[in-house]
């Protein structure tokens, strides 16, 4: 029986990957793979290494889990040396914990390798820190992806005092997920960010308002990370930041939500 790593890819540049990742890519025997996880990485894995795509799309989960548990059972019994790579962290809405309770159960041996998630990693590389001294002292990563069969199980009411607000897998409902932000008590003109294809050479951000969004909602495609709160407005000093190497507090005074009081 061999073992099984389940490694997190980090969100796309191939440079976020870890060094245990790395290690354990370059004596893979197999390497299962997902839809995010960025090509690129695929090239540091051992180049004798069968490589298995079992990629999901938005909605539609091409490959059944129940299908990958068995694919991970199967390459168990046959290699030493199994990798389950995942898109970000294998523990942020990646379900590795559901592989690896399913591992645990079958007494496969297995090891968990954290990876750079990209919930903080995206708004990152646009320049929108989740938190700020003095604009948001809390964060919470929700998914916009809310039903499991039938049963919601995102209660957007819990959000409403929340500083900022992030949303994985939200592009297809952002529409309803403003609509329900308004609805929990935010203010509508709260500046909303996407940030498409981050940390790869074709991010791009795209910035509106909770309102706007609920009532016409901007072109976006997944997968992108969608930020809620006034730590938003940081990415434009932060590029400025970036163009001119100063930071002065000056430039946020204008910043929607900075309290005076700090
Ligand atoms: N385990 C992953 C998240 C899986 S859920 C992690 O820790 O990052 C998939 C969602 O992650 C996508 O719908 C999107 O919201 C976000 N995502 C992952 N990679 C991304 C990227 N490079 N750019 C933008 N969003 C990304």
């Amino acid at each position: 029986m061999g073992k099984v790593y389940i490694v997190g890819a980090g969100p796309g540049d191939p440079e976020l990957l870890t060094l245990k990742a790395y290690r354990i890519l370059k004596k893979a025997d197999v390497v299962l793979y997902d839809r995010l996880v960025n090509e690129d990485i695929l090239n540091y894995v051992n180049p004798l290494a069968k490589l298995v795509y079992v990629g999901k799309e938005d909605g539609k989960h091409t490959i059944p889990q129940e299908e990958i548990n068995r694919l991970l059972l199967f390459y168990a019994k046959l290699y030493k040396n199994v990798v389950r790579l995942k898109g970000g962290d294998p523990f942020i809405f990646g379900r590795g914990g559901e592989e690896a309770l399913f591992l645990e159960r079958n007494g496969i041996p297995y090891e968990l390798v954290p990876g750079v998630s990209s919930f903080y990693a995206v708004p990152e590389y646009g320049g929108i820190p989740l938190t700020f001294r003095g604009i948001s002292s809390s964060f919470a990563v929700v998914t916009g992806h809310e039903t499991v069969g039938k049963r919601k199980y995102v209660n957007w009411k819990a959000f409403k005092d929340i500083d900022t607000v992030v949303i994985l897998m939200g592009v297809k409902n952002r529409r309803r997920i403003a609509k329900e932000l308004i609805n929990a008590g935010r203010n509508p003109y709260e500046p909303v960010a996407f940030v498409e294809r981050g940390t790869t050479e074709d991010q791009r951000i795209v910035i509106s308002t909770l309102k706007e969004v609920s009532e016409n909602p901007p072109e976006v495609n997944p997968p992108a990370v969608m930020v809620i709160g006034n730590v938003v407005n940081l990415h434009k000093v932060l590029k400025e930041f970036n163009e001119t190497g100063r930071f002065t507090y000056g430039a946020l005074k204008d910043t929607p939500g900075r309290h005076t009081d700090t």
